[in-house]
């Protein structure tokens, strides 16, 4: 099997105690069956709290909006309901979900792409819209007119900014208004003044690239002065989501690992994936060729310190730090993270069914689960599950967060592929060789950390009849007592392991510990 190359998982203090909890996870697949998506919705909170704590820093105000589209979770959008928190919907069904999960209307922003259906129930419960261009406008405009309804607060959504020269240094964008348009955009705006009321500009990158970013964000200031000196008064810049996770706990198995595939490829060490895929990579008579179609699953920026990062950036030709640039003008910041406000608040357990070993010598663990339930490969995530074993025998060499105390178990560390429940060849939760610090069994979990940011229900459908994974909320008796502070409500410390289905979870049934569901227990170790 050569070294084993370990990815291990990040794991914040609430979710390797919950993983360090094996008795109550397998309970909870037991009565629920596999896959199984478990949430953390007090975490949450505590994302938000130190993104807070950012703006604090910076002397900025402004709304920090959860990317609803990131997990379809009742759980994680109530308990945001219950911070000062903001939500970005995508679709009725989602801003549905918000108002009915108790956001007021100055609590949302409706961006995407829009029925008349979505823009109507926006407009008429006069929540912001984020507009992806002059047609939209001039939908929303006739809307209000046609329906009598309130002058509707929109932002401008902007793309393809351009420094300096002409060159356009942002990346092309399916939404927005490119910045070359801008005049005709306010022109329509003005047009339409009586239906629709300019809060601001904004955009939407999808990209780790920070001088993109900085690009973007002086264009958005840019942008303000022209609405200014055609007699507007907008007040909010929203620079959208993309802060990013950093999946990973050690960066020096990124890079070893990255490296070792590299040589994989090149045929220079034995295989690391299934039949040799090259996850972007591939050789010819010597010569390694394409790029990693990999996210930087170690990101030593990333969520509320990529904001700082931004932040602290001098604006590509205006000079000062954006930070100052938006003091200055005294605009509120909006943001817009999911992926990184959902980190650590959920993970995905899948129950192994058979573990095989092929004819070429390769061991398969085939899981009650397929690869759309753990999407984590479809976004280019490579990162270790976690070994729950069903009798509590210890994972020789796991890290501790995974002892669950038992008898440690002599097989040493295995290289194995993990197979989906489909009928598919191609139905692999992972392309890639996953090493494993024991071998797993039947009946033993995997615990795929971290998947609540779009690897949980983005793509889960039911081919073949297999059923959807269940969500169900957890915390611990309590935890989030602590109000919306990051100090001392890690959930480690906190009682026994409480759930709920995620659609019976609400805010006030933890916090008041009314109802009390069955199945909560003492952390193993404990
Ligand atoms: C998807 C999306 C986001 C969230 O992006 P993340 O990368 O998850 O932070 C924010 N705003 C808009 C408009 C989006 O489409």
């Amino acid at each position: 099997m050569g070294v084993p190359l370990y990815l291990e998982p990040r794991l914040a203090p609430r979710a390797a105690s919950l993983l360090a909890s094996g008795r109550f996870l397998h309970a909870l697949v037991d009565g629920l069956g596999s896959p199984l998506n478990v949430l953390l919705p007090d975490q949450l909170a505590d994302n938000l709290a130190r993104f807070r704590a950012v703006y604090r820093a910076h002397r900025l105000t402004g709304r920090i909006l959860f990317a609803h589209k990131a997990n379809r979770s009742s759980a994680l959008v109530r308990r945001l309901a219950a911070t000062d928190a903001g939500i970005d919907v995508a679709s009725l069904g989602e801003l549905q979900h918000a108002l009915g999960a108790g956001f007021t209307p100055d609590r949302i922003v409706a961006t995407g792409p829009k029925t008349p259906e979505f823009l109507w129930l926006a407009a008429r419960s006069g929540i912001v819209v984020h507009a992806d261009g002059r047609a939209e406008l001039e939908q929303l405009a006739a809307l209000v007119r046609r329906y009598g309804l309130p002058r509707a607060d929109v932002l401008l959504r902007l793309s393809e900014f351009a420094s300096e020269g002409s060159r356009v240094l942002t990346r092309p964008s399916r939404f927005g208004t490119p910045g070359a348009e801008l005049d005709a955009l306010l022109t329509t705006v003005e047009r339409c003044a009586d239906a629709v009321r300019p809060a601001g500009v904004g955009y939407h990158l999808d990209t780790t690239s920070l001088d993109e970013k900085a690009v973007a964000l002086e264009g958005c200031l840019r942008a303000m002065d022209a609405c200014r000196a055609r007699g507007l008064d907008p007040r909010a810049v929203d620079i959208g989501g993309g802060f990013g996770v950093s999946y990973l706990a050690d960066g020096e198995q990124w890079e070893r690992y990255t490296t070792e595939l590299t040589q994989a490829v090149m045929g220079r060490r034995p295989a690391l994936t299934w039949r040799r895929h090259g996850y972007g990579l591939s050789h010819e008579a010597g010569t390694l060729r394409g790029s990693l179609a990999l996210y930087p699953a170690h990101r030593p920026v990333a969520a509320e310190t990529y904001l700082d990062a931004l932040l602290d950036r001098p604006a590509p030709t205006l000079g000062r730090t954006l930070a100052t640039l938006l003091l200055e003008g005294m605009y509120e910041l909006h943001i817009e993270p999911g992926r990184a406000l959902a980190d650590q608040c959920g993970l995905t357990l899948a129950r192994v069914v058979e573990v095989r070993d092929t004819a070429s010598g390769e061991r398969l663990v085939r899981l009650a689960a397929g690869a759309d339930d753990v999407a984590l490969e479809e976004h280019g995530v490579l990162m270790d599950p976690v070994l729950v074993p069903r009798d509590g025998r210890r994972a020789a060499g796991a890290s501790e967060t995974v002892d669950a105390g038992g008898p440690v178990d002599a097989a040493g560390p295995v290289g194995v592929h993990l197979a989906g429940n489909l009928c598919l060849e191609a139905d692999m939760i992972t392309r890639r060789t996953v090493f494993l610090p024991s071998p797993p069994r039947p009946g033993d979990l995997l615990a795929f950390a971290n998947t609540a940011g779009y690897c949980m229900d983005f793509r889960a459908g039911e081919a073949q009849r297999q059923p959807v994974a269940r969500k169900v909320a957890v915390w611990r008796d309590g935890d989030g007592d602590a109000a919306d502070g990051p100090d001392g409500a890690d959930g480690s410390g906190a009682g026994p392991w409480c759930w709920c289905l995620d659609e019976e979870y609400w805010p006030v049934v933890q916090q008041h510990g009314t109802r009390q569901h069955g199945g909560g227990e003492e952390a193993d170790e404990a």
